[in-house]
């Protein structure tokens, strides 16, 4: 495959790559990540991605060796070395190498490593199966608007959803005044239409700022579709005419099924589909430029 991985400004083959066993990513889960889509060979919305990290970083109190705009020409550069045209970067940062030890180390420099890895075409918007949901007790940290590498009760949330049929696990919360509240997936986020409105939890403990789900805000403005953040209860959202997810790597997927119901009339509905095709609309303007990338 000759994959190749930039880590700590050396670019190297993927295959013999080494990270140290006392890295803090490997040992604590002490890092945060990105997952960047790219389009022919071109980023999407690399500065938010980049911007979204140093948020991360910061709330995990770890300074980034490097800024967002020399991170991003390191990236744009790597790129042009990569064969992958369509698909993703990974990009992790961890606290480093350093003696094992629950208290920061000092003078230890991040490792941040980034690889590109092809992914499989899309079907076009409101096209293939809808989505299958399945619903799971929410039991991550409380600081989910943290892109954390310790991704273990994501990781178990899915394979519960997988091992009951589904495709992603929906996190669900009892709220003293509310209920029962959905926040997210645990690889995206999660939007019901109901009445032409899209509703969705707004980022903060429980909902990661995504992404695709800040350029859906947009084009839902710029597409005359109402989009409103406040908390989602499961009755409403189990009944709602239309639910959607999205991630960087899935874009819009509908929801056909949720814990085994059929949601709305069983396909990808107008709002839906609408949405999908607007944010399709934007990767040419939304993807960064390769020109000048030294
Ligand atoms: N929520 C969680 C928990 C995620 O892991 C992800 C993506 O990995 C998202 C939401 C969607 O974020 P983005 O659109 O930036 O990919």
């Amino acid at each position: 495959m000759n994959e190749l991985v930039w880590i700590n400004g050396d670019v190297s083959p993927l295959a013999d790559a080494k990270v140290g066993v006392e890295d803090r990513g490997y040992q604590f889960a002490d890092g945060v990540y990105e997952v960047i889509r790219l389009y022919d060979g071109r980023p999407f919305t690399l500065r938010e991605h980049l911007e979204r990290l140093e948020k991360s970083s910061a709330g995990i109190r770890m300074a980034l060796p490097m800024s967002v705009a020399a991170l991003s020409a390191e990236i744009l550069q790597f790129v042009t070395r990569t064969k992958v045209r369509d698909g993703m970067i990974y990009l992790q940062a961890t606290r480093g190498c350093s003696a094992r030890n629950h208290v920061f180390p000092k003078n230890c420099p991040p490792t941040v490593l980034f690889y590109a890895r092809h992914l499989s075409p899309l079907p076009a918007p409101g096209e293939g199966p809808g989505a299958r949901l399945h619903t799971v007790p929410d039991e991550r940290w409380k600081r989910c608007w943290v892109k954390s590498i310790a991704l273990l009760a994501n990781v178990l949330a899915k394979n519960e959803a997988v091992e009951a049929g589904a495709d992603e696990a929906v996190f669900v919360e009892d709220d003293p005044k509310l209920g029962r509240i959905v926040s997210e997936c645990s690889a995206s986020n999660l939007f019901v239409v109901k009445g032409g409105r899209v509703v969705t939890a707004p980022v903060g403990p429980k909902v990661l700022p995504g992404i695709t789900r800040l350029v859906l805000a947009q084009v839902a403005k710029q597409s005359g579709v109402e989009f409103v953040e406040r908390p989602v209860r499961l009755d409403e959202a189990l009944a709602a005419d239309e639910v959607f997810i999205t991630s960087t790597t899935r874009e819009i997927s509908w929801v056909g099924t949720w814990d085994g119901k059929t949601v709305g009339n069983g396909r990808c509905g107008p709002v839906t589909l609408r949405l999908h095709q607007a944010l399709r609309e934007r990767i040419p303007s939304e993807t960064s430029s390769l020109v000048g990338a030294a």
